[in-house]
């Protein structure tokens, strides 16, 4: 059967799609932080489809609501109202009010590229058409044509002609900086620099409303996903953001993938001291399942005055599943004890066990974390020049499932991110065990020693 469906596969499938493999792998089951073939072999999954499964596969809570919704009311055209699509705007509101004192409004779509292209919409409204935006190098917002725009890696572009709308500013990449600078040293460098922007531009000449004739947004990823879970200096976005107000330049986060928990605080942008003006979410809020994203504003930038009916509009947008599975979502967190400090602790635990690897292998130049955004950088063995074609092997092995622990066949599913593609991003469940992480610090290692030895 498996024979048959990737001849299939070769032949009717469009092969656009990034993958970071060389043998395909047709999975047939998921449970908690596992995948499974149709052997039954067990894949410890530490990516979980790009952080959009972050309460773990076949979660019962939220399977319950997707069904229960799917037996009641499944369909609702987009501009009619269910109760499930107030709710969730009005909890995801509330949240913003109370962490920023900040009222706004909820927009939803279906993926996080259009509610990107629904934030470009937005700002580019709020500052008359104003097309042009900043965003961080490594940073990445989606495939849709405004979102590749604003994304930095020119391979995602370069096929389909030119539209590029942003300049693309450093992102304060500690480990690949400027050597003998401290990380919070190095942040405020990349605020200074990213600020000349301006003086240049008027010779010295100080305008306060510089910055306003140029761009409308700056898209921000608080810390970069696709771009190797690089988390920045601590300090870094309160000053970038004393530099947007100083030129009145709009604040956009994108919580695609850093959102809902990932970090253990619902947006990661919380741990950073500022208040976006819009943010962006989608993939996890629904757990991955029938997708659903959408955007916050500020009220200035969304209310009805400035954002009137007819804005922008998708067929299934705030669609009943979505939502329902978004409510619970959030619903099933807050009735938790302290979620965020558990997942902090869960991220410090995974974070020792890839410190204990560093220590043990000479090719791990780097590790860290925030809460269960883990990264683990792979490099020559003077652990620091980038090495793409280890970390390929270790994919490669890994889901071959060519590793054996406790006398049973085990693999992985592991991400590749990065400039250089070489870094291991890990984002296992949000409900990972101790043991499970135990478990794949384990088989991190035997992967390590096979590709080293
Ligand atoms: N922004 C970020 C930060 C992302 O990680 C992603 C997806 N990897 C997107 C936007 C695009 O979302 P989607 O793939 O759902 O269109």
């Amino acid at each position: 059967r498996e024979t048959r469906l990737l001849a299939l596969e070769q032949r009717y499938c469009s092969h656009g799609d990034t993958v970071h493999y060389s043998e395909p792998k047709i999975f047939d089951r998921c449970q908690g932080s596992y995948m499974y073939d149709a052997e039954d072999v067990p894949y410890l999954d530490l990516q979980m489809w790009y952080s959009a499964v972050n309460f773990g596969y076949g979660n019962q809570r939220l399977n319950k609501a997707l069904t229960r919704q799917l037996d009641r009311l499944p369909q609702v055209a987009s501009q009619y109202l269910h109760a499930e699509k107030i709710e969730l705007a009005a909890t995801i509101a509330q949240h913003a009010e109370k962490t920023w004192g900040a009222g706004g409004r909820v927009h939803f779509n279906v993926g996080g590229s259009q509610a990107v292209e629904d934030a470009l919409k937005l700002v580019r409204n709020a500052r008359r058409g104003k097309g042009t935006m900043f965003a961080f190098e490594g940073g990445y917002h989606g495939r849709t044509l405004g979102a590749s725009a604003i994304t930095s890696s020119y391979r995602y572009r370069r096929r389909y002609g030119h539209f590029d709308r942003a300049l693309f500013v450093p992102f304060p990449y500690h480990f690949r900086g400027p050597k003998g600078m401290d990380k919070e040293e190095y942040g405020l460098h990349c605020v200074k620099q990213f600020e000349r922007l301006f003086e240049s531009e008027y010779n010295g000449v100080w305008d306060p409303k510089a910055g306003e004739a140029e761009c409308a947004a700056f898209f921000v990823e608080p810390i970069q996903g696709t771009g190797g879970y690089v988390i920045p200096p601590h300090n870094f976005f309160i000053e970038l953001k004393k530099v947007l107000d100083r030129h009145g330049i709009l604040l956009v986060v994108d919580e695609i993938q850093m959102g809902v928990y990932r970090t253990g605080k619902l947006w990661s942008i919380e741990h950073f001291g500022v208040t976006p003006d819009v943010l962006v979410f989608g993939k996890a809020i629904t757990n991955g399942l029938n997708p659903l994203s959408g955007i916050w504003a500020r009220d200035a930038l969304i209310n009805p005055e400035v954002f009137p009916p007819g804005s922008t509009h998708s067929t299934f947008a705030s669609n009943p599943l979505g939502t329902a599975v978004a409510l619970e979502t959030l619903r099933m967190v807050e009735e938790e004890q302290d979620f965020g400090a558990a997942v902090m602790a869960k991220g410090a635990y995974f974070l020792e066990g890839l410190q204990y690897l560093q220590r043990s292998h000479k090719v791990v130049g780097d590790v860290d974390g925030l809460g269960l955004a883990l990264r683990m950088e792979i490099c020559e063995e003077d652990g620091h020049t980038p090495n793409k074609a280890l970390v390929d092997r270790m994919v490669d092995i890994a889901l071959a499932a060519d590793l054996e622990l406790d006398g049973r066949r085990h693999g992985l599913v592991l991400d590749i991110g990065g400039y250089y593609k070489n870094v291991v991003t890990l984002a296992p469940s949000l409900l990972i065990t101790k043991s499970e992480i135990d478990q794949a610090i384990r088989l991190l290692d035997l992967l390590l020693t096979r590709v080293t030895r």
